[in-house]
């Protein structure tokens, strides 16, 4: 098959608030070299002009995009000094602050709000908004934009050095066989290639695994968030509050925790964050969050509203312990696949800008001494240790294992981790020596008999007003893959999901995907029953790659376009 090579200086792989700071921070390095080189304010070559592309799977800058999100503007401050004037979208200062413990039927607000948890300075944030905004930014200042493009492979010379990426075929229809509007995809050829895709990346994965980036850190450990936005009937819940709350509907052995948050014109938006490296199999993050609704303080602020959208999306909590090696030949990691997300505070926006900012400083000098090869990258996590990213990952950097030991333990700990600086003596340290799907319990093990399936949500029911099931959510994420594709979640051998995995966990798949993509349904010839794999209403969460608990289901990306539309989110 014929390709065509597109020769670029630096491609930045995935638009998300990482990427999108470090090409905006690297096209006005560049170009302010340049100038001084030209006014000979500067010894040395101008660089001419740097080529920067950034693709994104998306449709566009922002649509897979979900967050909470308070933001920390620390970084963006860097990036943008006067970015209030700037324009960047901003919902609203943080104005008040609650932290509420949740039994069964109470509330009970916490006298004082923990200090992780205090927002005063901060902004609520649409973060799918901003990056769409910071894209813009990009392209003005001569950044290329490529949405639609997946990037499904990474390109290596015979040495390993990463020489760029490979973007996603179109036009094949689901036997794997070109249709009328084939396009093979590109090669885009780069000096310096930066991954920058979120959590779980795809590319990060092969590239970890090929290059051993992983090796003596710990394994990543995510949650995920799932969230609606509400419209509500009147004011009753203000622009810029923002509370945060523990208790129901998790258990005591589940991490989990919600957030509502006040946006402007009487849109609420909420969401419930459940640890993947839960024990229960048939637990279901989707309905914790429809519990989490049913409690009678949120169903009560939400009596008469609407619902708006809906989204899920996986958090990388391993912070400082799990983060990989940074650099090889050739390309850096930046942001969420890099584990620079601070998992107390579940914030991750002003490290990621950070991280996009520091590795386009790398580059920068790369460019300058005409070398891109891992002795002249590891710069960047020079840069990365002497920044103010380390010290404040480091300070919470067991912070997710003390919760390995329940919530009351956790909490105990992190109170106390934050007196001594994130030490915690070998009791809880490390975030875990093993991955989160190993948690999860078989059926037996976790103390379910007879129809287990059934006794979890016993009594949950979606009634289309406060909750709803996930097709209906799904709806409301205006997700949309052309079906006529080959089913971009892989699974590697579906025989386990119809005897073993049936048996010994009850197909957990069904549960843990927030968009309804896995269903067990009667095969025709009879016998057992089947995977049936609805890739069409996957919402790229990546908690399939994540919580199986075979490590059978790789998540690739599916034809450039496809995936959720966010918008507010
Ligand atoms: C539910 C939830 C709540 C959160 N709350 C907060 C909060 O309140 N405050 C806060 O600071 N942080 C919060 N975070 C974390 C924050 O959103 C992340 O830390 C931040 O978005 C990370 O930025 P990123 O650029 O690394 O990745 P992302 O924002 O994930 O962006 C990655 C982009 O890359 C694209 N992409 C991925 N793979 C490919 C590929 N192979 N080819 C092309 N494109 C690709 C994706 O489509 C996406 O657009 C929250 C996260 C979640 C999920």
């Amino acid at each position: 098959m014929e390709r065509e090579s597109l020769e670029m200086d630096v491609v930045f792989v995935g638009a998300g608030p990482a990427n999108l700071s470090g090409a905006l921070h690297l096209a006005r390095l560049v170009k302010e070299y340049n100038e001084a080189v030209a006014a000979g304010r500067r010894e040395g070559k101008s660089l001419g002009e740097i080529e920067i592309g950034v693709i994104e799977k998306g449709a566009s800058v922002g649509a897979h995009i979900l967050s909470g999100a308070v933001m920390d503007p620390r970084a963006l401050k860097e990036l943008i000094p006067d970015f209030v004037e700037q324009g960047v979208p901003l919902e609203a200062p943080v104005k008040e602050d609650y932290f509420l413990y949740l039994t069964k039927t109470r509330a009970i607000r916490s006298p004082i709000t923990p200090p992780p948890l205090k927002n005063h300075g901060y902004y609520i944030v649409s973060l799918n908004k901003l990056t769409a905004w910071l894209g813009e930014q990009c392209e003005a200042a001569g950044v290329n934009i490529f949405p639609e493009f997946p990037g499904a492979e990474m390109l290596y010379d015979e040495r390993d050095c990463v020489v760029g990426v490979r973007t996603g075929d179109k036009g094949i229809d689901k036997e794997g066989k070109p249709k009328a509007n084939f396009e093979p995809g590109v090669d885009l050829l780069a000096k310096v290639t930066v991954l920058g895709e979120g959590p779980r990346g795809s590319l990060t994965k092969q590239l970890s695994e090929r290059l051993n980036l992983n090796e003596g850190r710990e394994p990543q450990v995510y949650s995920i968030g799932v969230k609606e936005l509400w419209e509500l009937p009147d004011d009753r819940y203000p622009a810029g509050r923002v509370t945060h709350t523990l208790g129901f509907p998790s258990d005591a052995q589940t991490y989990g925790g919600g957030w509502i948050y006040g946006l402007p014109n009487r849109i609420l938006n909420l969401g419930y964050v459940t640890g993947l490296d839960y024990r229960d199999p048939l637990l279901d993050p989707h309905a914790e969050f429809q519990r989490f609704k049913q409690h009678p303080f949120v169903a009560h602020l939400l009596e008469g509203g609407k619902l708006l959208r809906y989204g899920a999306k996986t958090i990388a909590a391993g912070g400082y312990h799990a983060m990989p090696q940074l650099y090889a030949d050739g390309v850096l990691l930046v942001g969420d696949c890099a584990s620079f997300l601070n998992p107390q505070r579940i914030k991750g926006i002003h490290t990621a800008i950070k991280s996009g900012m520091l590795a386009a400083e790398a580059i920068f000098e790369a460019l300058v001494a005409g070398d891109y090869s891992e002795r002249q990258l590891q710069r960047y996590e020079e840069l990365v240790k002497a920044s103010w990213v380390m010290p404040e990952l480091r300070k919470v950097r067991n912070f997710h294992a003390s919760f390995r030991h329940g919530r009351w333990l956790g909490l105990a700990n992190a109170g106390l981790q934050f007196i001594t600086g994130g030490r915690s003596w070998g009791l809880f340290d490390r975030t875990s020596t093993e991955p989160g799907h190993v948690a999860m319990r078989k059926l037996a093990d976790y103390g379910y008999k007879g129809d287990a399936l059934e006794q979890r949500y016993n009594g949950l029911r979606f009634d289309g007003k406060l909750t709803f099931n996930k097709l209906t959510d799904v709806y409301h994420a205006a997700v949309g893959h052309d079906e006529d594709q080959p089913a971009h979640l892989h699974v590697l051998d579906t025989n386990i999901c119809s005897t073993r995995c049936a048996e010994e966990y009850g197909n957990p798949c069904q549960r843990f995907c927030p968009a309804a993509v896995y269903e067990m349904v009667e095969d025709s010839a009879g016998g057992r029953r089947r995977l049936q794999i609805n890739f069409s209403n996957c919402v790229h969460c990546k908690t399939c790659d994540i919580m199986d608990p075979y490590q059978i289901i790789n998540w690739v990306t599916p034809e450039g376009g496809g995936g959720p539309d966010y918008k507010n989110m």
